[in-house]
C-alpha cells in the first residue's frame, strides 16, 4: 500500500510538472527610489491577500481601472536578494545535475534587471543572482567531492548589442568597439554544445576568480545614454556557466550549462526619444525580444518550426531553450506612476509566458518579429 501510494505521488508529480512544463516566471517590484521623484508614492503596486493569490499577484492600478496578474511567485519591494536566490538555487543545482539552464531578466529600464541579476558583486547583502549562483556551486561541487565527482567549470560573459557579439572577458580595449576583426560565429555541434568563435572562455577554480571576470566584465559593458536613464543598458547581457562533472567511481558524466541574461531595456521607443544611433539600437531591441518571445511561445505551442535563427541571442541560447531545458523569467516592475504603462506591457508579456507553459489556450494574437513592441495589450 505504501509502496502503491508513493508510485501514485510520483505520477501526479511528474504529471504536474508536465502540465507545468519548464518554463517559470517570477515578478519582482523593485522599491521606490528617491530618482522616481514628486508623487511617486501614489500606490499604483499592490498585493492581494487572499490565499490564492498570496505571493504570487499582483495589481497594477491605471487609469481608476485595475490589472490583476498571477505569476509562479510574486517578490515584493521588501523582498531581499537572499529571499530572491533562494528561490532559484533548486535550478542552480540542476544545472549541476546536468540540465540546462536560462534565467531571465525582462523588463523596462531601471526596473532592477541588473540589480537582480548582478546587483553588487562586493555587497553580502546587495549581490545578486550571479554572484550567489557561482558561491553555491563551488561549495557544492566542494561537498559532492566526497562521493567522487569532480566538476569542471568555464565561464564567458558576453553581450549582444546592436546583433553583434561582444566579448567581454577579451580585455578592455578600444578595438573592442570594431572587434579587433574578430568574428565571433555561434556554432552548435552534433552533442548539442556551442562555440562561439575567437570568444574568450575561462576556467574557473574558485568564486574569488570569478569576482575579477565579473568585475572585468562590469567595466567593459556598454552603456548608452537615454533620456530614461544615463547608464541604460542597450544590450543584453548573457553570463555562462558550463558545468562538466565525472564521477570517479560510478563513471556518470553530467554536462549542464547555467545562462543568466540580463535583457536589454523593453521600453517602448517614443519613451527614450530616439533617433539615429538610439534608434537603431531601439530597433535592434525590439527585435530580438520579439524574435525571443516568437520562441518561446512556439516551444510551448510544440511547433515544428522554432524560429531560433532570427535573431542572435535565440540562436545562442538554442540548446538551452526548449527540451528538457528549464527556463525562468524574471519580470522586472518599477513601481512609480509614470513607469506604468510599461509596467502594464511587461506584465501582460510575462502573463503570456506564464499562461502558454501550463496549456491554457490563449487568444489568437499573434505576435510577429516586425512589431515594433512586445507586448500586446
Ligand atoms: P535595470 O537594470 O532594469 O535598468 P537597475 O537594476 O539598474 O535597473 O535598477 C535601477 C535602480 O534601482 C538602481 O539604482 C538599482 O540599484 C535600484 N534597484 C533596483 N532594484 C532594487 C531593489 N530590489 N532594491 C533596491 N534597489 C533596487
Ligand atoms: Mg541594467
Amino acid at each position: 500500500k505504501v509502496v502503491e501510494g508513493e508510485k501514485l505521488r510520483k505520477k501526479l508529480h511528474n504529471t504536474i510538472l508536465e502540465l507545468k512544463g519548464n518554463i517559470r516566471v517570477f515578478c519582482r517590484v523593485r522599491p521606490l527610489l528617491s530618482e522616481d521623484g514628486v508623487g511617486a508614492e501614489a500606490n499604483v503596486v499592490s498585493f492581494p491577500s487572499s490565499m490564492e493569490a498570496q505571493g504570487r499577484g499582483i495589481d497594477l492600478a491605471q487609469n481608476g481601472q485595475k490589472h490583476s496578474f498571477t505569476f509562479d511567485k510574486v517578490f515584493t519591494p521588501e523582498a531581499s536578494q537572499e529571499d530572491v536566490f533562494v528561490e532559484i538555487s533548486q535550478l542552480v543545482q540542476s544545472a549541476l545535475d546536468g540540465y540546462k539552464v536560462c534565467i531571465f531578466a525582462y523588463g523596462q529600464t531601471g526596473s532592477g534587471k541588473t540589480h537582480t541579476m548582478m546587483g553588487n558583486p562586493e555587497s553580502a547583502e546587495n549581490k545578486g543572482l550571479i554572484p550567489r549562483t557561482l558561491e553555491q556551486v563551488f561549495e557544492t561541487r566542494q561537498s559532492l567531492q566526497a562521493q567522487g565527482w569532480k566538476y569542471e567549470m568555464q565561464v564567458s560573459m558576453l553581450e549582444i548589442y546592436n546583433e553583434t557579439i561582444r566579448d567581454l572577458l577579451s580585455g578592455f580595449d578600444a578595438s573592442r568597439l570594431e572587434n579587433g576583426g574578430k568574428q565571433y560565429t555561434i556554432k552548435h555541434d552534433a552533442n548539442g554544445h556551442t562555440h562561439v568563435s575567437d570568444l574568450t572562455v575561462v576556467d574557473v577554480q574558485s568564486s574569488s576568480k570569478v569576482s575579477s571576470l565579473l568585475r572585468r566584465a562590469a567595466q567593459s559593458r556598454s552603456v548608452g545614454k537615454t533620456q530614461m536613464n544615463e547608464n541604460s543598458s542597450r544590450s543584453h547581457f548573457v553570463f555562462t556557466l558550463r558545468i562538466s562533472g565525472v564521477n570517479e567511481s560510478t563513471e556518470q558524466q553530467v554536462q549542464g550549462i547555467l545562462n543568466l541574461i540580463d535583457l536589454a531595456g523593453s521600453e517602448r521607443l517614443s519613451k527614450s526619444g530616439s533617433t539615429g544611433d538610439r534608434l537603431k539600437e531601439t530597433q535592434a531591441i525590439n527585435k530580438s525580444l520579439s524574435s525571443l518571445s516568437d520562441v518561446i511561445f512556439a516551444l510551448a505551442k510544440k511547433e515544428e518550426h522554432v524560429p531560433f535563427r532570427n535573431s542572435k541571442l535565440t540562436y545562442l541560447l538554442q540548446p538551452c531553450l526548449g527540451g528538457d531545458s528549464k527556463t525562468l523569467m524574471f519580470v522586472n516592475v518599477a513601481p512609480d506612476p509614470s513607469s506604468t504603462g510599461e509596467s502594464l506591457c511587461s506584465l501582460r508579456f510575462a502573463a503570456r509566458v506564464n499562461a502558454c507553459e501550463i496549456g491554457i489556450p490563449r487568444r489568437q494574437t499573434s505576435m510577429r518579429s516586425s512589431d515594433s513592441r512586445l507586448s500586446i495589450g
